[in-house]
């Protein structure tokens, strides 16, 4: 064998022990959920930013392995529809446009965090607001993320009476998503009962939409989980206090609650 040949060969042997040793990625397109709550971190109100901080590492991370990712982001840790019009005894539909644009002060906070560490992101939301976001456009969100941009959805789904669940089911489904990501702060997954009220309550590994729906578990609405089902897209429900669980996740990992099929 020439010495050419032999260099070669030697170049394909490191190739294939780089490859075993290279984890599989088995999600390469994901949706990542992150409620107004669990930007709150523990403060009563608004943003803690050594949680924005922690997100917006793990962001990089899962970018790093390659993966395509959109990223929906809730307002309750400013305001919510339902409970501030009962509060402000104004119009739900009235509360609910507030909720939306309170979503979008969490999407451009994590974007100026995810811009400082290095991740390419776009903020595109459902109610136009030009100076400071694209739209939604869906084939433009497509394309951004198959440049590798993060893409952070604002302004929920532009409607009242919807919440950032259904939102972030929606968008999973239009971006082709393989996976909904449900991040939780301090909840290690879905639970029988509310484990911060009691603690018998029993921590599933494993569930299937329907047993959400008929179980009524509460972890995330009805209609959210029934757009997951309808297009056959699993949600992992997860503590993203505990560091690289969405790494874990990617890979194949048991980390959490798996929501699927039978
Ligand atoms: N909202 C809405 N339509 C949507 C998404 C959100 O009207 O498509 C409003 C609603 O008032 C909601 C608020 O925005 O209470 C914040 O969203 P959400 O409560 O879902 O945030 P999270 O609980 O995830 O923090």
């Amino acid at each position: 064998m020439s010495r050419s040949e032999q260099l070669a060969k030697n170049n394909l042997v490191q190739e294939s022990m780089a490859k075993k040793l290279k984890p599989e990625i088995k999600y390469k397109k994901v949706l990542l959920k992150i409620s107004g709550e669990a930007l709150m971190g523990d403060k009563g109100y608004g943003i803690d930013p050594v949680v924005v901080h922690s997100i917006a590492n793990e962001i990089k991370i899962v970018t790093e392995m390659g993966v395509k990712m959109g990223v929906v982001v809730g307002g309750g840790n400013i305001f919510r529809g339902v409970q501030q019009s009962a509060n402000f005894g104004m119009d739900q539909a009235d509360a609910d446009y507030v909720g939306m644009i309170a979503t979008v002060m969490n999407c451009l906070v994590l974007q100026g965090i995810l811009k400082k560490a290095g991740v390419q992101t776009r903020v595109q939301t459902a109610i136009a607001m030009d100076r400071v976001a694209e739209p939604y456009i869906r084939l433009r969100a497509t394309r951004h993320m198959e440049k590798g941009r993060v893409v952070i959805f604002g302004a929920g789904t532009g409607n009242p009476f919807f919440s950032t669940d259904t939102t972030a089911a929606l968008r999973a489904a239009e971006i082709n998503a393989e996976l909904l990501l449900m991040a939780k702060n301090k909840i290690e997954g879905i639970y029988s009962e509310d484990p911060k009220i009691d603690s018998n309550a029993i921590k599933y590994d494993r569930l299937t939409y329907d047993q959400v729906i008929q179980k009524d578990l509460k972890v995330m609405d009805t209609s959210a989980v029934s757009l997951c089902k309808n297009n056959k897209i699993p949600i992992v429900v997860f503590n993203f206090d505990n560091p690289r669980n969405i790494e874990k996740i990617l890979l194949g990992e048991s980390v959490g609650t798996f929501v699927g099929g039978e």
